[in-house]
């Protein structure tokens, strides 16, 4: 019934780190018919990234969204000073703007993190699908999970996870994994995983395939309690916006300002104060007050939300809220443009 932990580095002549394990192949199928192509497991999701900018010669053109995880665009700035490449940075609803960018490759987040904005993933790869020398189109497809979006099937030609949040879904482990149906570049980012050394861990791999069985589970149940708290947050006279991409578990919503975003974050009980996402134990962040995250509203909050019954998690957020006072926020608060 279960795939073995296989910690083997060699298995006679195979080296794990270039022909990989049992544990990760059973781990790369089962992703892999999920997306509808070939996978690889690394080591993280940023991993993934640094793969993918390894089929790049240097000086291709990257174009990035404004908003997208920190660490990602960590790797795209550090590329771009290191002179490796040049970094075009495109609002993620400008649909026109993606469509026309002159790039090699187009890095498409949606929903993004932390702020739920989305990509019109089909419209872009139509547009530059018939463009000569058309970009790279890669989908971090974190946020969506498997379960929510196919970005393979709406054009893409290559979707990452950090499946360190939902198909891992127990904050127990760090793994990444790309997906593609062609097998020319499954091939050549296989060999960036073997240049690159960014392997997973059997452990991990192993958790990671068993995360992924109950995610549909975690989905469904996670996207009935964050719709259920997003119409209850819009109606509080606290709350500023709130965005909910209408399923999954995310939602990111506003408060007056950093102070009491802060003084929430503080006042819950239930509902962690803990960076990370995609778990069974809900947590909230606000985000701004991280490094490299200055574009990102003072007032934001980024909220995971988990397995807990909702009402407990309501009567958490609720409290918290009565905690922070009603500043009327509605009137004052920064909106999600
Ligand atoms: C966390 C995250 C990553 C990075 O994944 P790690 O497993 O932390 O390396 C990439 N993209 C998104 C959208 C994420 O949330």
């Amino acid at each position: 019934m279960n795939t073995p932990i296989v910690p083997a580095s060699s298995m006679g002549l195979d080296y794990s780190r270039e022909d990989g394990t049992p544990t990760w192949a059973a781990l790369e199928d089962a992703v892999g018919e999920l997306e509808g192509g070939h996978a690889t497991a690394f080591a993280s999701g940023i991993a993934t990234v640094s793969a993918v900018l390894d089929l790049l010669p240097v000086g291709a053109v990257i174009a990035v969204p404004t908003d997208s995880y920190t660490g990602t665009r960590a790797v795209f700035d550090h590329h771009e000073h290191a002179g490796r490449g040049r970094i075009l940075r495109v609002s993620p609803d400008d649909t026109e703007a993606w469509s026309a960018a002159e790039a090699d490759l187009l890095w498409l987040e949606s929903p993004t993190n932390p702020s739920l904005h989305f990509i019109d993933i089909a419209a872009i790869t139509a547009a530059v699908a018939a463009r000569e020398g058309a970009p790279l189109v890669v989908v971090d497809n974190t946020f969506a999970t498997p379960i929510g979006q196919h970005p393979l099937s709406l054009g893409a030609d290559i979707v990452v996870h950090s499946a360190t949040k939902f198909i891992g879904g127990h904050s127990d482990l760090l793994l990444g994994l790309t997906v593609t149906a062609e097998p020319a570049l499954a091939a050549r980012l296989r060999d960036a995983r073997t240049r690159g050394g960014a392997t997973p861990g059997a452990l991990e791999a192993w958790l990671a395939l068993r995360g992924l069985r109950t995610l549909p589970l975690r989905y469904a149940e996670s996207s009935r309690t964050a719709a259920l708290l997003t119409a209850r947050l819009r109606a509080h006279p606290a709350v500023g916006h709130v965005r909910y991409p209408g399923s999954g578990a995310m939602i990111a919503f506003e408060l007056p300002d950093a102070d009491a975003a802060d003084r929430l974050c503080s006042a819950l009980r239930l509902i962690r104060h803990a960076t990370s996402l995609g778990g069974v134990d809900s947590t909230i962040e606000r985000r701004a007050a991280r490094a490299g995250e200055s574009h990102v509203p003072g007032g934001l909050l980024r909220f995971s939300v988990g397995l807990e019954d909702p009402e407990d998690l309501w009567r958490d957020l609720a409290d918290a809220l009565d905690a922070v006072g009603d500043t009327a926020a509605r009137d004052t608060a920064e909106t999600i443009p």
